[in-house]
């Protein structure tokens, strides 16, 4: 069947206990934007155990038409049975771009469905567009390049080089994004998608994997993610206990501290609180990086934050090139000096 025949752009809407995960609305918001410059419309693809509910939250935030694959051997994710749901409606709608969330369960499912149907997938994608490919045709081959191809941004060799991808030849064109890189909508209250149930049959097969228990872990650090304020650590801090100085900080102005790799490294901080590109992505309104020297791999992480304020001792640290504000100085009397300062402001 020729690549024409593969239409839409396609998120897979992840929902965990029949939650929709924030990853799916980012995708979605993504996923307007592909099929603008496509000229065609979003479908969410709802995998689940009575989940048909949340079809109306997927059209809030952007879905055209929701696809529900419904049925009790999908009440929690597994492999299998999610690998078969999602393939079989791969090739039932044909999508011309299906988008999976780099999360646990993403991970999982992205690359068995890829291989299922025969197509390619580029993982943890930074920046996805429509374009040409290859972008620099060979001269005398410009009437080889393809038009209005995926064009899928990642980082590469450990995040020193930046690498575009496409899958010109194979449909549909598979990316996963990580949870934080993409933004959502502002939902369109009352919006109301076309919802359609597709079921490809299932037998019950606990064959590969049967779930006996289910043990949920108790997070115990803040959600840096969601956090408006974060007040971000690195090597220069120093010690576990000089994190203090930056806890203070936080709590005069509602802030949430999170670190650098090189600090979950010592054993200061949990991994939970890394941003980076091994890390999480966040998207904060204000960005405090102290005693971080601006690694790209951190940088990855943290750019997209509203405004960075860069607190080095060292002027030509990197960190100062994405900052919006800086401070050259010592951070062991910069951090207290500014809080104190900002006490006295909101008192
Ligand atoms: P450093 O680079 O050591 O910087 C410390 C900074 O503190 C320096 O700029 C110094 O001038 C300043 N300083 C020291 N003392 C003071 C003081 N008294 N006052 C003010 N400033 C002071 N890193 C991440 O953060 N997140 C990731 O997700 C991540 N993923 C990675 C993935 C890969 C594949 C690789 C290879 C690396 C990754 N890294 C990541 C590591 C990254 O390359 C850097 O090593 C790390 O970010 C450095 O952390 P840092 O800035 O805290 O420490």
């Amino acid at each position: 069947m020729g690549l024409e025949a593969y239409k839409g752009v396609y998120v897979f809407a992840q929902q965990v206990d029949n939650v929709l995960s924030g990853i799916a609305f980012e995708l979605l918001g993504k996923a307007k934007d592909l099929a603008k410059d496509l000229s065609t419309d979003v479908t969410a693809v709802l995998i689940g155990s009575g989940v048909k509910d949340l079809a109306d939250q997927l059209a809030e935030y952007g879905a055209d038409k929701v696809i529900v694959v419904d049925d009790p051997e999908l009440k929690e994710y597994r492999t299998e049975p999610y690998t078969h749901a999602l393939a079989s409606v791969i090739n039932e709608y044909k999508p011309e771009i299906m988008l999976v969330g780099a999360t646990a369960i993403g991970r999982d499912l992205g690359p068995r469905v890829s291989a299922r149907v025969k197509t390619g997938l580029t993982a943890d994608c930074t920046v996805l567009e429509i374009g040409d490919f290859p972008l620099n045709p060979v001269p005398g081959k410009e009437n080889e390049q393809k038009h209005n191809q995926l064009l899928m941004t990642r980082p590469a060799f450990g995040g020193n080089t930046i690498a575009t991808i496409a899958c010109p030849d194979n449909r549909p064109q598979m990316a996963t994004v990580r949870p934080g890189v993409m933004q959502k909508i502002d939902p369109i209250k009352g919006a109301k998608a076309n919802v359609v149930e597709y079921n490809p049959g299932f037998t019950p097969n606990d064959k590969y994997v049967e779930i006996l228990n289910v043990v949920k872990a108790v997070k115990e650090t803040e959600d840096i993610m969601e956090a408006k304020i974060l007040v971000s650590g690195g090597r220069g801090v120093g010690s576990a206990e000089n994190f203090k100085m930056l806890q203070d900080l936080a709590d005069v102005i509602g802030g949430t501290v999170s670190c650098s790799r090189a600090v979950v490294e010592n054993g200061w901080k949990p991994v939970d609180l890394q941003v980076g590109q091994t890390g999480k992505t966040v998207r904060p309104n204000v960005y405090f990086a102290i005693g971080i020297s601006g690694a790209i791999q951190h940088v990855a992480g943290m750019e997209e934050a509203d405004i960075i304020i860069a607190i080095n001792k060292d002027e030509d640290a990197p960190i100062f090139d994405v900052a919006d504000y800086g401070v050259v100085g010592d951070l062991h009397k910069v951090v207290p000096a500014l809080t104190e300062a900002l006490k006295a402001e909101m008192t």
